[in-house]
């Protein structure tokens, strides 16, 4: 055992009767304290500690509370949630908005367990770090029928980076080690830790601080860069797609420059909005489809080409398709690139720059100008399109108009999470978006409650900065509790609940339930949900005309505390094409 662990403070009236108790049984005492803080409830909560680890997300349960308490008592800021889901969601959130990994989650044995598996697969889904520690019965009982007996491990296998059971407390810290070095490594994702009970309360000895933090980058293919360089400079419709997964290395000076230098405009996945600001002049969204079709060289990074990108299938059958990944296995999935790099995006496009500069006057002119015009032509068709939907008077709000009321009142630092459907896609065209890991979406796998929890991660790591939920009203419900966690906490997120009385609105309940006259995918028409918010101790207001939802938002945001502005959007608004 070393000896410098810290000893928990006794304050007050039991600090009084400590320093009275005669040295020797003060000396046994201390000894027994020293004892206790080095449980694996504690070695897991110092291990975290030295990981950076600023928040744990839990609800509370056996055989975890302690582990829980134990985090709070060497500092880590412990949050109490309503439902397993929402903690790692809040969690994962948190780490991809700090580009860090300052938020884990514990889960309790058993129903706790499996209560996290959404949670779980939305960070897979997105490649975010995320370490999961879940409770378990005494291995020395496996099988007897133990109360809330469960295999965590085997669960979580196929949507995790790794599952593992901790099979011995003097291993805890290796083992956190392993599992956050893992979930940071190559393309982060989630670890699982399955922690008997008998393991946490066992004592042992901790080992000195590992400071092994990362794995060294592979060394990269500089003749796949040179060749990529080559293409860049030769192409005549050159495009660049970002995606998410350049957050863990952040290149944002590097693509500035490869924007800026070489005039190549840029698409984003939808959470790849702000790393480079939507108003920079090549920013193409608004002309994705062109940019896909006719570009001549694609350069693709942080990004992959799933059903976001219709796997690729919008890529001209003849484009250059440049693909940088850090994960090996990525390469190549639905579309062959003619140049494959692996490796971090930062190292990439610093040598793609270099070779770049190095060879900029050899190559001949390129005509990127008329380029560039035909995506400005297409981009003014869009805007000009989409003001006449923003304008929109009528009531219950469209989408769009809603989503400009909401657009024109955010601060251009805001953190804006979009968690819906029909209103989802409406507010990705009109709501701009400026810095980095300042979009977050329903994601990879289209996870509907999201709203919330994100909002909640996202606020814990950015206080200072207005961070707002466009929630629908079938995504709001799926998360609500959690607005008591906030109000307790003290996180004072904005919740837009866009109401447009059911899952998409009246599209589904109209198109496959006419055999009913119940409202089965619509729910009760104009649902008060800032009730809910309101009594849980938070602030609401209901909305229903356009004029109303900029002041609602002001007094809202005004009242300090966690929020929701329920507005009546239009059921039957058709889900907006691109
Ligand atoms: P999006 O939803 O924005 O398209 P995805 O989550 O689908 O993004 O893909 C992100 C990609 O980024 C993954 O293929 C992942 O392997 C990759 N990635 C993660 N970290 C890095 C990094 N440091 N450098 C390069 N690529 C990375």
């Amino acid at each position: 055992m070393t000896t410098d662990q810290p000893i928990p403070k006794f304050e007050g009236h039991l600090a009084l009767r400590i320093a009275a108790l005669p040295p020797e049984t003060r000396a046994m005492l201390e000894q027994k304290v020293k004892k206790v803080a080095s449980d694996g409830h504690m070695l897991i909560a110092r291990s975290l500690k030295r990981w950076g680890v600023t928040h744990v997300y839990c609800l509370a349960g056996t055989p975890i509370i302690e582990t829980f308490a134990a985090c709070a008592n060497v500092g880590i800021r412990p949050i109490g949630v309503r439902h397993q889901q929402a903690g790692i969601m809040m969690a994962a959130a948190q780490n991809y908005v700090s580009g860090r990994l300052t938020a884990i989650s514990i889960l309790s044995a058993g129903p706790g367990v499996t209560n996290a598996a959404t949670g779980i697969l939305v960070a897979n889904d997105n490649c975010w770090p995320l370490v999961v520690l879940g409770g378990r019965r005494p291995l020395g009982m496996q099988g007897m029928g133990s109360f809330q007996e469960l295999d965590g491990v085997a669960l979580f296998q196929s949507i995790t980076k790794w599952s593992g059971l901790v099979e011995s407390t003097a291993r805890i810290p290796e083992c956190i080690d392993r599992a956050c070095k893992t979930a940071l490594s190559g393309r982060p994702g989630p670890v699982y830790l399955d922690l008997p009970e008998d393991i946490l309360t066992g004592i042992a000895t901790e080992p000195p601080p590992s400071c092994e933090y990362g794995d060294e980058p592979p060394a990269l293919d500089m003749h796949a860069i040179e060749t990529a360089a080559d293409i860049l400079l030769n192409a005549e419709r050159p495009a660049l797609i970002i995606g998410k997964g350049i957050r863990w290395s952040e290149p944002y000076e590097e693509l500035s420059a490869l924007v800026n230098d070489y005039g190549v405009p840029f698409i984003t996945s939808p959470m790849g909005r702000g790393y480079l600001p939507d108003d920079h002049p090549l920013c193409s969204n608004a002309a994705r489809g062109i940019v896909q079709s006719r570009a001549d060289a694609v350069l693709l990074v942080g990004a992959r080409l799933d059903w976001t990108f219709r796997f690729g299938a919008e890529l001209a059958p003849d484009a250059k398709l440049i693909q940088v990944d850090i994960h090996e296995q990525e390469i190549g999935i639905n579309v062959k690139p003619v140049v494959g790099i692996v490796g971090d995006a930062k190292q990439v496009l610093r040598q793609l720059l270099a070779c770049l500069n190095t060879n900029k006057k050899a190559a001949p002119k390129s005509g990127r100008a008329s380029w560039h015009a035909l995506l400005e032509k297409q981009r003014k068709t869009k805007t000009c399109h989409l003001e006449s939907l923003m304008n929109d008077q009528s009531t219950p709000l469209s989408p769009h108009r809603l989503m400009k009321e909401i657009g024109d009142f955010l601060p251009k630092d805001s953190v804006c999470i979009l968690d819906s459907n029909v209103n989802m896609a409406a507010a990705q065209q009109v709501i701009p978006s400026y810095l980095p890991a300042s979009r977050l979406t329903a994601g990879s796998n289209g996870c509907m409650g999201i709203g919330i929890p994100f909002g909640i991660g996202a606020k814990l790591s950015h206080p200072d900065r207005l961070v707002i939920a466009i929630c629908g009203d079938a995504a709001f419900a799926l998360n609500v509790m959690e607005m008591e966690t906030a109000v307790r906490h003290n996180i004072p997120i904005l919740v837009v609940v866009a109401n447009n009385d059911g899952i998409s609105g009246s599209m589904r309940q109209k198109q496959f339930l006419t055999a009913t006259a119940e409202r089965v995918t619509m729910f009760q028409a104009g649902l008060r949900y800032e009730e809910i918010t309101k009594a849980l101790g938070g602030y609401g207001e209901y909305v229903e005309h356009p004029h109303q939802v900029k002041p609602a938002l002001q007094r809202a945001v005004a009242s300090g505390r966690p929020a929701c502005v329920n507005i009546r959007v239009d059921p039957d608004a058709p889900y907006p094409q691109d």
